[in-house]
């Protein structure tokens, strides 16, 4: 037989539209023509056009159709004497014999040129996959291995043209492994969650994990999930694997609940196929209540792209899930098209932003503003949210700052398998040194973080849910009542300046110094904050902090156990005095200099002193000497009556002043001395303060009536 008499073969099943092989015929031509010999081992090409489907769109189905047959047209006019089908659609196949690759490599690059002059403008391409027979393989085989070589390229920018190769094979026979032995790896314990680490921006604590799954196979080493979440989706097997981890999960829960463990709510991810291939909800829920794990314990991850479908049975799932007391998270927000619709339409408890956007965090500034603007919008929208793929310290920092309040990713640690052996007293991970424990977040703190997390300290209305103030880039800090300690929890940019111009220079500043008692203010502030802490309604206060007057709005956000969270929305008010009344308060202070005859200024850290006021009667002691002991020692030796000249000093000894002004309960101690010159009684008044990081003391000296 000769390949015309092959043809008539087919003949007869004809495709309507191009007058090509229908893929029937072309089946029964390829049998035929493999059970020959002495033909040439031919070479099946897989071709599809991408852009068509836009095509149809713009221009209608009959332009459409006048497209394929131009297509066709080249087909035959290039591959000439092969055989060619169509396989529907913009989808074709041609077994060529004689043509080698350069040659088909060739003339699919002028069919592509040509086409130029019919797609109208919108650059469509022709994408190949080309399988080289042995000469033994199926026709169905040959297909196949053309269509994966062309799957390889689909999505790409740059290759219109993939040959099946080893690499393809080997991929190719994975996933052939993976269909065939997946039920009974499964059963055999080779497919497992690890767990990767969530954790908590403002305290650093491991506040949940996210379980993915891994394949541990004792012949292919470690499958990732990017390899067989695919294949088992196209399998329709996933809700198998997805159930079986959730299984896996909910076992381990309960292990660590009976071992007294400190555990922490687990994600685990759906796909959007669970949803079409099983009844998800009632298959979890049975697991979940058949091990007696409360469903707060479960959060579900479903990716964004799910929704894209706008699935009914998906929405409703999600509604029995949302009413059993499950949290539903959004993964890979941003990652796909109708982000803004899904944020818009659902009400998601998480939402987790795609790691794409930490993609280029360090090179490009356009990544931290729109990270920023997604973290506020969403917590507009009463969402929380979680960055994910967070891997170097200052992309933790960053987000910390904008107010994301959980973060996963390399920098806390990858996913890791559990290491039930070893968990004695907290959960350890294979690999992990005991001392790595992590702290774990306890339950009443969840709720109280996500309180305090849900204020949205970027916006222009960060407590707007509750009371509707509305605050324009005002100092606003987050702080913390423990016991009686004060505690900055996070302050934002603003509010790093309004310490600043107090002399305080950060929050660590702040928050050590909040907590030294006998300063008026943190005595006072702390009082205020119990106050407002007990009536549970905003208060108002000003404080005078080194020298400036702020005034402070405090809100309370959230209590749990021994502590309290406020946000504090504060001001400087000296700032807008100054312009008003700096003049008078110029002439106020130099009348009130006048009563005194000098006044010095001691620092307790570095143990100097400087004079600040000095009437016309005094001599510059400082003016020789700094060194606070040696001044004081000269002065007294100048001006004060012999026989009080040592408890003149003792009085001035700025070692033991601190506890002596502690120890009378007030700010200050006074002494009183007689002159050298004229023996009238003087009044010396030390008065102990902060000024920027350094304690001071204030030495005022004024002489008293002779009736005083
Ligand atoms: P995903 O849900 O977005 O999970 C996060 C992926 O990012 C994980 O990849 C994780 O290992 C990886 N990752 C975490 N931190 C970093 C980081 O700092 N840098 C980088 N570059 N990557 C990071 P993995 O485990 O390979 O999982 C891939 C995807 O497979 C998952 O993406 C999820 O969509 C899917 N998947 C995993 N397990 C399951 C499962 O049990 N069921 C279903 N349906 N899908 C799963
Ligand atoms: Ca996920
Ligand atoms: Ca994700």
């Amino acid at each position: 037989m000769k390949m015309n008499d092959l043809t008539k073969i087919g003949a007869g099943q004809y495709d309507a539209l191009t007058g090509l092989y229908t893929a029937t015929s072309f089946i029964t031509l390829m049998d035929v023509s493999n059970a020959l010999d002495g033909l040439e081992h031919p070479t099946l090409i897989y071709i599809n056009i991408t852009g068509f489907k836009i095509f149809n769109q713009s221009y209608g189905f009959e332009a459409g159709n006048h497209f394929l047959c131009e297509i066709a047209d080249e087909l035959r006019r290039h591959f000439d004497g092969d055989w060619i089908a169509r396989l529907g659609g913009d989808r074709f196949i041609i077994e060529t014999f004689g043509k080698n690759l350069t040659a088909i490599e060739g003339s699919l690059s002028a069919i592509q040129a040509n086409m130029r002059l019919y797609e109208r403008g919108l650059l469509m391409r022709i994408k190949s996959g080309i399988f080289v027979s042995s000469g033994t393989e199926s026709p169905m085989h040959m297909i196949d291995c053309a269509k994966l070589a062309h799957d390889t390229i689909e999505d790409s920018y740059t290759k219109d043209i993939a040959v099946y190769d080893e690499k393809i094979a080997k991929s190719q026979s994975l996933r052939h492994y993976i269909v065939t032995d997946f039920v009974e790896a499964k059963s055999s314990g080779y497919i497992m969650p690890f767990y990767q680490r969530e954790v908590r921006a403002l305290t650093g604590e491991c506040a949940g994990y996210e379980a993915l799954a891994r394949w541990v196979d004792p012949t292919n080493g470690l499958i990732m999930p990017g390899l067989f979440i695919g294949v088992l989706e196209n399998a329709h097997l996933i809700h198998q694997l997805d159930l079986h981890i959730i299984r896996c999960v909910i076992k381990d829960l309960r292990r660590a609940i009976d071992r007294g463990l400190p555990v922490v709510p687990v994600s685990v991810n759906l796909s959007r196929h669970d949803f079409l291939l099983c009844d998800v909800f009632d298959e979890v829920n049975s697991l979940r209540a058949a091990n007696d794990i409360p469903p707060q314990l479960l959060n579900i991850e479903i990716t964004e792209g799910a929704f894209a479908e706008g699935a009914a049975d998906l929405i409703e799932a999600i509604e029995k899930f949302k009413a059993a007391g499950y949290k539903i998270w959004m993964d890979d927000f941003g990652s796909g098209t109708s982000t803004l619709n899904n944020l818009r339409q659902h009400d998601f408890d998480v939402v987790k932003l795609d790691m794409n956007f930490l993609r280029d965090f360090e090179t490009n500034p356009k990544c931290k503003v729109i990270l920023a603007s997604i973290v506020s919008m969403t917590k507009e929208l009463g969402s929380h949210t979680l960055c994910e793929g967070v891997e170097t310290k200052e992309q933790y920092e960053f987000l910390r700052r904008i107010g994301c309040e959980r973060l996963q990713g390399y920098y806390f640690g990858k996913p890791m398998a559990l290491d039930f052996e070893h968990s004695t007293t907290s959960i350890v991970f294979e690999g992990d040194s005991a001392a790595k424990a992590h702290a774990h977040e306890k339950e009443s703190m969840r709720r109280y973080y996500d309180m305090v997390g849900g204020v949205n300290v970027m916006g222009a209305a960060p407590l707007r849910e509750k009371d509707m103030l509305v605050y324009n880039n005002l100092p606003i800090t987050i702080i913390e009542l423990i016991d009686d300690n004060i505690h900055f929890l996070y302050a934002n940019a603003a509010y790093g300046k309004l310490l600043k111009g107090t002399g305080i220079e950060s929050l660590t500043a702040a928050d050590s110094r909040a907590n030294i008692r006998g300063i008026k203010e943190n005595d006072e502030f702390l009082a205020f904050a119990k106050r407002v802490k007990e009536s549970g309604r905003t208060g108002v206060m000003d404080f005078v902090i080194n020298g400036k007057i702020i005034a402070t709005e405090l809100h309370p956000i959230a209590s749990a156990d021994n502590r309290s969270a406020f946000v504090a929305v504060s001001h400087d008010v000296s700032q807008y005095n100054e312009t008003r009344q700096a003049k008078d308060m110029q002439v106020v202070l130099s009348y009130l200099l006048t009563l005194f005859f000098r006044i010095d200024l001691f620092d307790l850290d570095d143990g100097t002193v400087d004079n600040v006021f000095l009437s016309s009667s005094q001599g510059r002691v400082t003016d020789e000497d700094t060194d606070a002991a040696s001044a004081v020692a000269k002065y007294a030796e100048k001006y004060i009556t012999p026989a009080e000249q040592g408890n003149f000093c003792k009085f001035y000894d700025m070692t033991t002043v601190e506890e002596r002004i502690k120890a009378a309960k007030d700010r200050y101690v006074s002494a009183i001395f007689h002159a050298k010159s004229d023996n009238r009684r003087q009044i010396y008044q030390l008065l102990i303060f902060h000024m920027g990081t350094h304690k001071k003391v204030l030495s005022c000296c004024r002489s008293l009536k002779r009736r005083d």
